[in-house]
């Protein structure tokens, strides 16, 4: 086994690519299993609308999982914006646990914190008011209420409309706030933040009260599969195909 944790987001899974659905199927049974742990930090479903919405790819996916996490390997997930009613369901079916957003780790004696990164998006004031009404849990058992059609029929219009709406809004007003991610290293007491959502992959500095930290950003699967390799060593971004080499 490798000394190295992965991080995975965003590959938006959906049957309409069915090539980056095998290629996640892929990735978790031959290069996962040889890692310690696996973070997926949210969006890996691009619709998740309740624990019974196993339709394709759903279901493959989650077996998937199930596979993997039967094999030993711990896979943490997060909620990101598109599948945040993954649920105890979820969590039973496929072996996963759910972390709460945002998670402090202890990656290898440092102090990390993961996130979605969505609500980090602080100045998508809009967005943010529907994040709060969306993950309340009145609202969430009221949606979960309903026949999976009816919730389906329902995510559809919500979703035209976000689109819609992102489409209107300038590029900076989609991506994190500095002062947000500044304060949620204080808040946290660490000095590195990993997180996925905006598809702006990278490493960027960032000054917590005269420290430096760094914001690890990870990048989503619509291009390429796009995974974090996490060691003492340090951090690097990998493609699917390069993780042999490190792993
Ligand atoms: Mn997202």
């Amino acid at each position: 086994m490798a000394v190295a944790i992965l991080f995975v987001s965003d590959t938006h899974l959906s049957a309409d690519r069915p090539e980056r659905v095998e290629a996640f199927l892929d990735f978790l049974a031959t290069a996962a299993p040889k890692a310690e742990a696996l973070y997926l930090l949210g969006d890996v479903f691009d619709l998740w609308l309740g624990d019974d919405d196993l339709a394709p790819p759903n279901g493959e996916i989650v077996a998937g999982l199930a596979a993997v996490t039967g094999g030993g390997l711990p896979v943490f997930a997060l909620h990101g914006n598109h599948d945040f009613l993954l649920g105890p369901g979820f969590a039973q079916a496929s072996g996963c646990r759910i972390l709460s957003d945002p998670a402090v780790l202890d990656l290898y004696g440092e102090g990390v914190l993961a996130s979605h990164g969505d609500y980090l998006c602080t100045d998508d004031t809009e967005y943010l008011a529907w994040r709060a009404y969306s993950r309340s849990p009145a609202v969430q058992q009221a949606f979960l209420a309903q026949p999976l059609a009816a919730r389906r029929a329902q995510a559809a219009v919500i979703r035209d409309k976000s689109r819609a709406r992102a489409r209107m809004k300038p590029q900076e007003i989609l991506d994190v706030n500095l002062g947000a991610v500044t304060g949620a290293l204080r808040e946290h007491r660490v000095l590195l933040l990993v997180h996925g959502h905006t598809h702006r992959p990278g490493a960027y500095p960032v000054e917590v009260d005269g420290a430096t930290g760094e914001r690890v950003v990870l990048g989503d699967w619509y291009e390429g599969d796009s995974v974090l390799v996490w060691s003492p060593e340090g951090h690097r971004h990998c493609r699917v195909r390069e993780l042999d080499a490190v792993l």
